[in-house]
């Protein structure tokens, strides 16, 4: 048989221990001089190599390495440099570069968003009418070129394609997809080429968005701009890569004019594999088996993983199969080997970048000498089936009512005015989000007690006096609806793992979020169940300080499982509603405790959102169902709040009706206009509050804008249940900007009832 080949498509750029977000942070803070960055900056990439190079894979990716991001990379490599960066594109490139990723003065940084459902943020690429991408620089040579002069390294560069790199853009009108896609191609050409010139034996040009949405004539776009670029390259192979999901069309686009195609066999939900059983395989194309989960921690399970490759051996001859992970492993910690705190079983079943690399080679030998049986393989059996085995994923859950069982809530109507009889709040009540600013001395304290400065009751005594502090402050603002601020967290996802049962958390288990900024997201390995209240003793002693209502606070089922690592054992949703059920228990002893308003935040229900519009209707539902579960059985008379940002609700606005929450609180800042054009044609029934404005700027913004907000929305919302508050927490601000925003905003919201 054949050698089968194994394919790495990225990987992490932060290295083992953060090194490049410290060098970078190092070099911005003008601690590391230009020269020494680099070199540094040097040394990671080829540590990176080496490390790529001996874990004996077969095709290694260059040019996926980068000082901020990869979408960056390309918009500067075509030129395309937005006008407000022109005073310093004649200057000097690196400057260029990081003011276009950060901002510089005068020229706000380029827009990030998330990257497809991922938790990676990338910088959106911007076009105006006039702009004409061409190849300025070449990043994928020079990476290409380095690795074989420093470690003798034939690589496989890596692109982002044309398509995914205008589909994700912003600028181009609608209408106008297919030209700038073609006007982009003769940049690729020549990268391509010059490429090719250099020795360069296989490009993988990334087209993720195949998985999204594809519009049937994009395929005939795709044909003739791959057919372009195939033509004009006949010197080098192309692999084109695909990811996270089914690839719409693929019975098209598996005839696409390029060397090979890679495919995701992990969260496809079993299509692309089932396509190839029932159509077959060109003959002459190379299939990247994408078996390894590229966005998951746990090692592969070898019996699936193998499983795949058989069925796939039918269709596909063995020297035209590479085996490779579902996609870059950018989304995973680097090394599991680094991991030596918490429970053993858990971390025994991880497997970050590292170990995927070495998975993939034993899985392509084991495939090629017909075996299933080899040490690494078998440590992957033993390891899952402890972990399968651990009795924290073996527990009763079955004896928790679900929201069925419980008395339904009245309908909105009638509670509203039980509400209102209740809170008697003015029209136009007043709130925030939940965070107040987190200062140094909060997270001094939090230092001081990690390193035993002080004791719990010292910390816990601190927090207090915040929110004792914040409590008066928020009377004097005049704010109708109180919070007690959210010192006790240091994120809004970790803080609840800690709490609840069925989390782990790694020691250095880091991605990359955006930028040099990484996360450690906790992993749920077993069965979340509620332990100790969590909130009560907070909310309780915040609401002793007033007689004005202090919702209570929480963080809902699907962002604490957006924002996660999770078992692939279950559901997405079987995990949220366990997640539910554990909220639940919280939600319902902070009313026991007389917490009458009580808000369960979900930002992320929209990110999570399937790729494909036709799948949101199935995920909605159970998402939705989730959150209506977490807060299931509560009286009428306990308000219930949801807050959500980062998305356009104006897409999901029955979901987000459906929730049924007797408030809710919108960021609005970026998409005021559409969202109040949606509610105009779709009107909203329950309480809601539109962002009056944005926290993540340190502008104070005025009374008068504010104002201008609130009329908006009140030609589509009636005063008795529209809001007014800030777009979002305010951890993240100063105590004086905040004070002064808040005041501006209760005194719009006075002039605005005074108009009533
Ligand atoms: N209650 C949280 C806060 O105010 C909500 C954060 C968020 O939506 N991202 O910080
Ligand atoms: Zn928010």
């Amino acid at each position: 048989m054949a050698k089968v080949k194994t394919a790495g498509l990225g990987y992490p750029r932060i290295g083992e221990k953060r090194e490049w977000k410290l060098l970078l942070e190092s070099y911005w803070g003008g601690k590391t001089n230009r020269e020494d960055f680099l070199a540094q900056m040097k040394e990671l990439r080829l540590a990176r190599l080496r490390k790529l190079l001996l874990s004996g894979i077969d095709f290694v990716p260059v040019g996926d390495f980068t000082l901020y991001d990869s979408m960056l990379d390309h918009s500067v490599a075509f030129g395309l440099i937005p006008e407000r960066f022109s005073g310093l594109a004649s200057q000097d490139a690196l400057d260029l570069y990081f003011a276009m990723a950060r901002g510089a003065t005068g020229a706000p940084a380029s827009e990030m968003t998330k990257w497809f459902d991922t938790n990676y943020h990338y910088l959106v690429p911007e076009w105006t009418a006039s702009s004409a991408p061409s190849l300025a620089s070449n990043p994928w040579l020079e990476a290409f070129l380095e690795a074989k002069r420093e470690l003798g390294i034939v690589g496989r560069p890596v692109l982002i394609g044309p398509y995914t790199f205008a589909r994700l853009s912003k600028g181009i009108a609608a209408g106008q997809l297919a030209d700038k896609v073609r006007a982009l191609v003769p940049a690729y050409i020549q990268a391509i080429s010059e490429l090719a010139e250099a020795g360069a034996g296989w490009i993988q040009i990334d087209e993720p968005s195949l998985v999204t949405d594809v519009p049937e004539e994009h395929v005939e776009l795709l044909q003739a701009v791959y057919g372009q670029i195939k033509a004009a390259a006949t010197e080098v192979k192309l692999q084109l890569q695909t990811y996270f999901g089914p690839v719409a069309h693929l019975e098209k686009i598996k005839l696409l004019p390029v060397d090979g195609i890679g495919l995701d066999f992990v969260r496809d939900g079993g299509a692309n594999l089932e396509s190839i059983d029932n159509s077959g395989w060109p003959a002459d194309k190379v299939l990247g088996a994408g078996i390894v989960d590229g966005r998951g921690i746990w090692r592969v399970d070898p019996n699936a993983a193998l499983g795949k490759l058989e069925r796939l051996g039918k269709n596909v001859a063995a020297d035209k199969l590479i085996v490779q992970p579902s996609c870059s492993l950018l989304h995973v910690p680097v090394s599991a080997k680094l991991e030596s705190t918490g429970d053993p079983v858990v971390r025994g079943a991880f497997a970050f970048a590292d170990e995927k690399l070495a998975e993939l080679v034993a899985l392509a030998e084991a495939w090629e000498q017909g075996t299933s049986a080899s040490p690494l393989l078998e440590q992957n059996r033993e390891a899952l089936a402890a972990l399968q085995a651990h009795p924290g994923r073996n527990r009763d859950v079955s004896s928790e009512v679900g929201e069925s069982d419980r008395n339904a809530r009245a309908p909105f109507e009638e509670r509203r005015v039980l509400q209102q009889n209740k809170f008697k709040l003015p029209p136009l009540p007043t709130t925030t989000i939940g965070s107040l600013p987190q200062t140094s001395d909060i997270r001094r304290a939090r230092v001081d007690l990690r390193k035993g400065n002080i004791d719990q009751a010292k910390y816990e005594e601190i927090l207090r006096e915040k929110t004792k502090l914040w409590i008066e402050r928020q009377e004097e603002l005049g704010i109708d609806v109180l919070v007690h601020g959210e010192f006790e967290r240091t994120d809004m996802v970790e803080h609840f793992g800690h709490l609840l049962d069925g989390y782990h958390f790694t020691g250095n288990g880091w991605v990359q979020s955006y930028g040099s900024r990484c996360v450690k997201p906790p992993v749920i390995y077993g069965d979340v169940v509620a332990r100790d209240p969590m909130t009560v003793a907070d909310s309780v002693y915040a609401q002793s300080l007033t007689s004005r209502p202090v919702k209570g606070m929480l963080t809902g089922p699907i962002t604490m499982l957006a924002w996660s690592f999770y078992r692939d054992d279950l559901s997405k949703a079987e995990i949220a509603f366990q997640i539910a059920r554990a909220l639940n228990v919280e939600v319902l002893r902070l009313e026991e405790a007389g917490i009458a308003m009580i808000q369960v935040d979900e930002p992320a229900l929209r990110e999570i959102a399937p790729l494909r519009k036709g799948e949101w209707k199935e995920y909605l539902d159970w998402a939705v169902g989730a959150f209506r579960e977490s807060v299931g059985g509560v009286q009428n008379e306990t308000q219930v709040h949801t807050h959500m940002c980062y998305c356009d609700f104006h897409e999901i606005l029955p979901a987000i009706e459906a929730m049924d929450a007797d408030v809710i609180s919108l960021e609005t800042s970026r998409s005021h206009g559409a969202l109040v054009e949606a509610l105009r044609d779709e009107p909203y029934a329950n309480g809601i509050g539109l962002g009056v404005y944005d926290i993540h700027s340190p502008v104070v913004p005025d009374t008068a804008e504010m104002l201008a907000v609130i009329r908006s929305a009140l030609s589509v919302v009636p005063s008795e249940r529209l809001w007014v508050n800030p777009d979002c927490g305010l951890k993240t601000r100063g105590e004086p900007e905040a004070i002064a925003a808040l005041k501006n905003m209760t005194e719009a919201a006075a002039l605005a009832r005074q108009e009533l």
